[in-house]
């Protein structure tokens, strides 16, 4: 369905509070009121994985994490309509409120460095091919792209599943891992120079990282060094706070 027609279909009301959209919010799925309400995630956090600082002892969050996976970070934390916002996204074939999650989520990515720096590709997290011919998109792909319509940082699809894992949701964070483990491999990219390229994966929600984690190891066995993760929402765990 093209946007003019979604727009033709779709009350011009905010998703969350029901209020009428102002002319100027009228592509907008969230208005400015609800999106002002989402908690930033702010530090004091771990540097690289960026959950709040464990009270005593090193993040054991991160511990685990491949080498190559630098950085990671969330926009808002999974409440405060931020949740509604993202079930939208996924369950309720609204992709172009994508639109509204990536404005919240430019200021996480990673500046543009020194010359020397490689240059920067946004990764989407590849859904499994069963889940995606449900939801007819891969949410993490219409958030990947509407960041790159706004850093100008090229998508690739540089990631595919390997195989089919069930749903993250109801699993306790151990599970978590080895549900995802071996879930990745990288996609064929000629011309693609792994080593020399940052890779900024781009999620939805962050619960555990076990998700970012694997597939980063997934890059990182076909020669990925820099790899950083940034996602919209994250998750409270009370075990890791
Ligand atoms: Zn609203
Ligand atoms: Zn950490």
């Amino acid at each position: 369905m093209t946007s003019a027609l979604q727009q033709l279909l779709l009350p011009a009301e905010c998703l969350l509070c029901h209020a009428l959209l102002a002319e100027r919010d009228a592509g907008r799925i969230v208005c400015p009121v609800c999106r002002h309400r989402w908690r930033p995630v702010r530090p004091p956090w771990c540097e690289r994985c960026g959950q709040p600082e464990p009270h005593f002892g090193p993040c054991r969050l991160c511990a685990g994490w491949p080498a190559a996976l630098a950085l990671v970070r969330s926009a808002v934390w999974l409440a405060d309509g931020a949740r509604e916002a993202v079930h939208a996204l996924k369950y309720a074939g609204l992709p172009r409120i994508a639109e509204d999650l990536a404005d919240a989520m430019v200021g996480l990515l990673p500046a543009p460095g020194s010359p020397s720096q490689s240059p920067p590709l946004l990764v989407p997290i590849p859904l499994a091919p069963k889940r995606l011919r449900e939801r007819g998109y891969n949410q993490s792909e219409a958030l990947a792209r509407a960041l790159s319509r706004r850093c100008s940082i090229p998508m690739a699809d540089v990631l595919v599943r390997s195989r089919e894992t069930a749903t993250q949701t109801a699993l306790t964070p151990a599970t978590r891992l080895a549900n995802v483990a071996g879930a990745f491999r990288p996609g064929h990219r000629p011309g693609l120079n792994l080593p020399a390229t940052s890779l900024v994966l781009v999620d939805d929600v962050f619960t555990t990282g076990a998700t970012l984690a694997e597939a980063a190891r997934a890059l990182e066995q076909a020669g990925a060094r820099t790899i950083y993760g940034i996602t919209f929402g994250r998750a409270v765990i009370p075990d890791f706070t």
